[in-house]
């Protein structure tokens, strides 16, 4: 597995390779490491029994990607960033 620095650590260690589908997916095997993707896996749970989520639902799934970004340090994704005022 190719090595990473990590946007969450700030380490440079094993990336956590393709753990998701898609444009997430994609953030997550170039910028979070192994270490912090297996904490998140942990804290996911406790997140999804929190707020009652149902990964099953797209809604609710893109919930939890939020969740996901924020833990790993990602920002928010490109489409959903407020445009600078004109
Ligand atoms: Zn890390």
């Amino acid at each position: 597995m190719a090595d990473v620095t990590c946007a969450r650590c700030g380490l440079t260690r094993a990336s956590a390779g393709r753990v998701l589908p898609g444009e997430i997916g994609d953030e997550i095997e170039q910028r979070v490491c192994a270490q912090c993707w297996s904490e998140w896996l942990a804290q996911q749970i406790r997140v999804i029994n929190h707020y009652g989520l149902r990964p099953a639902l797209r809604e609710d799934r893109e919930k939890l990607y939020e969740f996901t970004r924020e833990f790993l340090g990602l920002g928010a994704p490109e489409g959903d960033r407020v445009p600078p005022a004109s």
